[in-house]
């Protein structure tokens, strides 16, 4: 039962917006609404032939002649530079490498060397848990004092301990409720305060604008397969700003970043720029799907993807109000606060996303009771958002989401 008020709000909306609208550019399954693009991003139509083309060709008849003939040791930076301006990022401070684990571990260790005295890590207790494990294993190791503190609390902290702060780690959207953080002003305070701040744009990066330049970010990772595209285990990106790069020394080196890596040299020397931030070999055909699948980015300014999917989360939210009252909105209903999802919680809340992708449409749960839709504007539709609350509605009224389902592995 679809509200016929919403339904026409529906098609005006998607014909005001028919100018963003990418989902050509996407092969979706036809019977799925896709709301989990914030976890592993829908498949752009011609990245197969890309990577099928890097398998038989490039591997297959250049073999280890493609290191140089297809350029593959120059793709880290290559794809950086792709990358940079969906970040806000000038030339040469952008590299696509390793995990957003394995990056965040790198980037937080060189900027507790960039900042040798000082002996606080500030962190939000509700980030990713890769990046608190990351963290409070270097914090470990150093003997350092890690400080827990909300993003919002974050200017009080470093205020109060100024001169002690060496860096802070954040997330720029928080990945359960979906709320935005005041990267700008957050990133001001750490600088009044003389540290550096780490932003993690997992859940920004491709799907607002985050102008790293712009607002004088010292450091930052992201992951490369969600609002990216780049496919299951894409590597991750870090931006190391210019200012930067000459003292950037982190913990985890490898001998692509080396200055002469066929030296072979016995003793680490960097190279010049953010290159020193190479590791070993990378997952390249893995990269080669992630360079393919910024050509989307391309063909949608990612000032135009946040107007997208600003219409698009507030329509969603809309819809659930009105369509599936009992769930409790967790995401910030003022648009400068909000990411690109939207959560509720609900006590049965597993129960919901599972009785929701047997209606065809596909959330994510997380503990404890959260139900995520996450909302990657370039191929979602708001006629998309009336049906995932239009489904949540029925099923919540069949009361289909008590069965009592057992939890897979990946939730
Ligand atoms: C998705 C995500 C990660 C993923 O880390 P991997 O090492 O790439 O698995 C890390 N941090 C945040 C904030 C994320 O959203």
């Amino acid at each position: 039962m679809t509200s016929a008020p919403l339904a026409a709000a529906a098609a005006r909306l998607d014909a005001d917006h028919a100018a963003s609208d990418l989902r050509e550019l996407f092969l979706l399954p036809d019977d799925v609404v896709y709301l989990d693009g914030n976890s592993l991003g829908a498949l752009p139509r011609h990245v197969p032939d890309v990577v099928a083309r890097a398998v038989l060709e490039d591997w297959g008849g250049e073999l280890v002649r493609a290191w140089n003939s297809r350029e593959w040791w120059r793709a880290p930076e290559r794809v950086g530079e792709r990358l940079a301006p969906v970040l806000g990022a000038g030339t040469g401070q952008v590299l696509v490498g390793d995990s957003t684990t394995v990056q965040l571990h790198q980037t937080v260790s060189a900027a507790l060397r960039l900042r040798p005295d000082r002996r606080v890590v500030v962190t939000d207790p509700g980030a990713f848990p890769t990046d608190l494990y990351v963290v409070s294993g270097l914090v470990e190791a150093r003997g350092l004092e890690l400080v827990l503190a909300s993003p919002a609390e974050v200017p009080a902290v470093l205020a109060e301990r100024a001169a002690e702060v060496a860096v802070v780690v954040l997330q720029h959207v928080d990945h359960r409720t979906g709320e935005l953080w005041d990267l700008p002003g957050i990133t001001e305070a750490a600088h009044t305060a003389g540290a550096l701040a780490l932003w993690d744009l997992s859940h920004s990066a491709g799907a607002l604008p985050v102008d790293l330049d712009a607002h004088e970010v010292d450091l930052a990772v992201g992951c490369g397969y969600k609002y990216l595209n780049g496919g299951p285990g894409a590597p991750a990106y870090v931006y190391v700003a210019r200012r930067h790069q000459a003292a950037y020394t982190p913990d985890l080196r490898g001998w692509h970043g080396h200055a002469e890596p066929f030296a072979m040299s016995p003793t680490w020397r960097p190279a010049e720029g953010v290159r020193r931030a190479r590791l070993g070999s990378p997952p390249l055909l893995s990269m080669l799907a992630l360079e393919a699948a910024l050509d989307v980015q391309d063909a949608l300014p990612v000032a135009r993807v946040r107007e997208r999917s600003l219409s698009l989360t507030r329509f969603l939210r809309a819809c659930v109000d009105e369509l599936a009252p009992g769930l409790v909105p967790l995401t910030p209903e003022a648009d400068e606060q909000r990411g690109s999802q939207v959560a509720w919680s609900h006590p049965a809340a597993w129960g919901v996303v599972h009785a929701l992708a047997a209606r065809g449409v596909i959330g994510d749960f997380r503990e404890p009771d959260v139900v995520r839709l996450g909302v990657a504007a370039p191929y979602l539709t708001h006629a998309d958002m009336l049906t995932a609350a239009t489904r949540l509605g029925e099923l919540l009224d069949a009361g289909e989401h008590l069965a009592g389902r057992p939890r897979p592995l990946v939730t």
